[in-house]
This record gives C-alpha cells, sequence and structure tokens, in this order.
C-alpha cells in the first residue's frame, strides 16, 4: 500500500518510509491511497484474541508487506508486554450505556504508550533493515516526553533528545524522563517555558544541515505509525461490545485530533461506528470549527487537562482531506491561509460531511471537576482530568443514541492528582510497580533557552554522528 500527502506535492511512500518520514515533504500529513475495507465476519474473528494479535491483524493490511508479518508480531508482543494488564486495553462499564476504555496501563500511565511502544519498535526494526541512525530531537510540555524516551531507552539505531521547560513540569513527568539509565537517552531542562523549548527543537527542524548530520526524526503525534497502532483498540472495544452486530459510539478526550482520526479510520474499515464525540476543553478550536465552519486560532488557556490545551489541531488536516473528497488544492489553500491569518473556513458541504460522523463538545472546568466528584461519588471510579473531559462529553451525546458509548481513558488519575483531589476528596495512588519511581536517580542536563548551545550538545552525543568525517 502506498501513502499519499494531504497536500497532493510529494512522492507517494510505502509504510516503512512513511514511518521514518513523519511530515511529508510538502508540508502535509500521509494517509493512505485507499482505505482497506474489511467484511463483517473479519471484525467479528478478532472476539477473544489476545489484544497483540488483534493489533497484527488490523494493522496488516496499512503495512502490507513493508514489514514482514512474522517481525511486526515480534514487534507487537514486545510493545505490549511492557503494560501492566493482561488486557492492555480494558474496558470498565459505569452505567448501563456507557463505558470507558482504559488506555493507561502503559508505561507511562497514559495513553500516548500504546501507540509510541509499537512506534520505538517500528523504527529501529526499520533503521536496522537499512543500517541506518536516527537522532530524536523533541520539546515536551510533560506527558508526550516521557512516553517518547520511555519507547526509545536501550533503543540500539536511535537517540533521544528531550527539551523541557525546567521546573514546570510535574515530579512524575520529571523523573519518567530523567530515571531511565540508557545512555541514549537524554532529558535536557531549558531555563525557560514550553514555547521556549518548542521554538529551539522548530529551529533545529529547520537547520538544514543540522538536520542531515544528526538524520534528525520526530515523534510526534502527525506520523501515521502512532495513528495506525490506536487504530486497534477501537476495534477490540467495539468487538467486545457486540460490534460487528451492532454500532458503538466514542468519546475522545482531543488535543492534536491523532486520537480520535484513528476512530475515523475503524469506520472507514467498515466498522460499525454509531457517533464519534470530539471531546475537548475550554480550548476548543475543534468545537468552534465544527460548529461554526471557521477553524480560527486563538490563545490558550492553562487548564486541568493540559495534554489538551492546544492552540491548533494538526491531524484535523487529515479528516479535512478526506471530507473534501481529497480536495488538495482546498487543503494547500486552508494551511496557507491558517499560516497567514491564523484561521480558514470549512464550506457547507464539508462541514456537513464531517457532521455525518462527528460531534463536538467543550467541558470546561467546573464540569470536568463535577464528573470527577460524580464518577467517584456514584460508581466508585477516579477518572483523571483528560478522561472525565470524555466521559461528560460521552453522556451528553449518549441520550440521543441507542449505541452503547465508549468514553477513551487517557491518564491514569495519579498522573494528576491535585485535580482528583481537588474534585473529589481523594488523592489517586500511583501503581504499585510504579512507586520505585521516586527513589531512581535522576540525570538530566541544565541548559540556557538558546538554540547554539542545544545543537552542540547534541552533536557531541549523537551516535549518528559519529561515523561522519567533517
Ligand atoms: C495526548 C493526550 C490527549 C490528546 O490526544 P490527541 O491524539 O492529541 O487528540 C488526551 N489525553 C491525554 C492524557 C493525552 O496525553
Amino acid at each position: 500500500m502506498k501513502y499519499v500527502s494531504t497536500r497532493g506535492e510529494a512522492p507517494a511512500l510505502d509504510f516503512a518510509d512513511v514511518l521514518l518520514r513523519g511530515l511529508a515533504a510538502d508540508g502535509g500529513l500521509y494517509v493512505p491511497e485507499e482505505w482497506p475495507r474489511w467484511e463483517p465476519s473479519q471484525f467479528a474473528s478478532l472476539a477473544g484474541l489476545p489484544y497483540a494479535d488483534a493489533a497484527r491483524r488490523v494493522m496488516l493490511p496499512f503495512v502490507d508487506g513493508a514489514i514482514e508479518e512474522e517481525r511486526l508480531a515480534e514487534i507487537l508482543d514486545g510493545a505490549y508486554e511492557t503494560f501492566h494488564h493482561p488486557a492492555i486495553a480494558p474496558l470498565v462499564q459505569l452505567d448501563p450505556g456507557l463505558f470507558v476504555l482504559e488506555l493507561f496501563h502503559g508505561p507511562t500511565l497514559a495513553f500516548k504508550d500504546v501507540a509510541m511502544q509499537v512506534l520505538g519498535r517500528l523504527m529501529d526494526h526499520v533503521l536496522a533493515e537499512r543500517g541506518r541512525r536516527a537522532t530524536i530531537v523533541g520539546a515536551t510540555s510533560g506527558d508526550t516526553g516521557g512516553a517518547a524516551i520511555e519507547a526509545f531507552r536501550g533503543s540500539e539505531r536511535v537517540d533521544i533528545f528531550i527539551l523541557y521547560p525546567h521546573g514546570r513540569v510535574s515530579d512524575v513527568q520529571r523523573r519518567q524522563m530523567t530515571t531511565p539509565e540508557e545512555a541514549n537517552v537524554h532529558a535536557i531542562a531549558i531555563d525557560g517555558n514550553f514555547d521556549d523549548c518548542q521554538t529551539i527543537v522548530k529551529g533545529l527542524f529547520a537547520d538544514h544541515a543540522f538536520r542531515e548530520r544528526t538524520a534528525l526524526s520526530a515523534v510526534n503525534s502527525i506520523n501515521w505509525a502512532r495513528i495506525l497502532a490506536q487504530v486497534v483498540y477501537y476495534v477490540t472495544s467495539a468487538v467486545a461490545l457486540g460490534a460487528p452486530h451492532r454500532p458503538v459510539s466514542f468519546s475522545v478526550p482531543t488535543g492534536n485530533f491523532g486520537d480520535v482520526f484513528a476512530g475515523y479510520v475503524a469506520h472507514r474499515m467498515g466498522l460499525p461506528t454509531d457517533r464519534l464525540v470530539v471531546a475537548t476543553n475550554v480550548n476548543d478550536i475543534l468545537v468552534r470549527a465544527l460548529d461554526e465552519g471557521r477553524y480560527e486560532v486563538r490563545g490558550v488557556v492553562a487548564t486541568q487537562s493540559p495534554s489538551m490545551d492546544i492552540q491548533i489541531s494538526s491531524n484535523f488536516e487529515r479528516l479535512l482531506f478526506e471530507a473534501s473528497g481529497r480536495d488538495h488544492a482546498f487543503i494547500r489553500q486552508a494551511m496557507s491561509s491558517l499560516k497567514q491569518s491564523g484561521a480558514f473556513t470549512i464550506g457547507e458541504a464539508v462541514l456537513g460531511r464531517i457532521g455525518e460522523k462527528f460531534s463536538a463538545v467543550r467541558v470546561d472546568e467546573q464540569a470536568c471537576a463535577d464528573t470527577m466528584a460524580r464518577l467517584h461519588r456514584e460508581a466508585g471510579y477516579l477518572p483523571d482530568p483528560h478522561t472525565a473531559i470524555g466521559i461528560a462529553a460521552g453522556a451528553e451525546a449518549v441520550a440521543s443514541s441507542e449505541a452503547p458509548m465508549v468514553a477513551l481513558a487517557t491518564a491514569h488519575p495519579a498522573k494528576f492528582p491535585d485535580a482528583v483531589e481537588n474534585a473529589t476528596g481523594v488523592r489517586p495512588a500511583l501503581p504499585v510497580w510504579a512507586t520505585d519511581l521516586a527513589e531512581k536517580p535522576e540525570r538530566f542536563e541544565p541548559m540556557p533557552a538558546d538554540q547554539r548551545a542545544v545543537a552542540d550538545h547534541i552533536l557531541s552525543h549523537a551516535r549518528s554522528t559519529a561515523f561522519e568525517v567533517s
């Protein structure tokens, strides 16, 4: 299978190249040239399979020979062995029609692990086959950095450098980045805020010579392989609740639109999906876009659900591409308008097609806290603030449908203990296996918010540069 760019001006690539490449050369995002279509019996045949086996079957048509099936199976087995729940993504029932899909049983207690653990192993495999190395550099405001480090620690082929704002991430988040002992892991504490970190990373990617020299790569949420790995749990949870014989709805705490787009991919494969609910906090660019047809950037407000505090939602481009009938010119024009004036308009026809499957619900800070309190009181369940937003949005949508609603639980409550305690009076504990995090020694490099200094540090530590004659 080939993948094409949403902007139509980059070469079509296979799965392995798309994996290494991330963003297309024309600035667009890769999507499959055609959507594989499954028969109902193929969905039904996943019932009762171990998660890694189901994942192999769902991913296979998209990988399509770029990686041998046996290798893929090993990669998936290894990825999900790092999880601390035998079901990997268990469903919990809260109400007759409302279920929570717990995606936070991975090593960093957030759903990013589900895809990142696969991505790390896939990249190692493809780089080894090609005899190449890569350097990953990323900026994090908290969650993604830990998940990426956890996925690449000990990698033979990849060195990972994560920049985070010194003193501005939570204790758990910092320790997840600073305690891995492997020599290929480099946590860099920048004297500045998250924007400073991101500016440095963007500057490094814009430096062509540096990019070549370090074989620079990113593992951000636009990487197609991450989205693909997330399609799996939509399928397994729907099958557990009676698909393909009855449709299921999903409510998804949304930031960059990667996760909910994975739900759309499952729908395009033929999974009977009733509604896909885009749940946001007060940073509601997606709700405004779906309600009013105007995608317009505004300032970011800090909330209890920081992983959804976004200004723009990169993967939305993929949905616009599909809903516009794959209109490259429309995407190019919308994205250039976004760059120039911070906004673009979505026409009636495209908006109508999005509305056939998607609803968008904004949940404010009070409603988020009320939902945490109510679930704790009524069901003895402690959701984290991101999960609470998905549940609140899903409950609003479920009233009008027969289909069971699956709300995605994207983080463990102990990752956001203050918000959970404020709302419920209960301070959630870390799982037993994670409590030694506090005792391990930490290792990080404090650095000024200076691109040159960071570049020099990376050049002197990345193995990808070691073979070059300079
Ligand atoms: C990243 C993240 C999200 C948002 O997911 P997207 O794929 O960016 O929409 C939601 N909740 C948590 C806890 C996250 O870490």
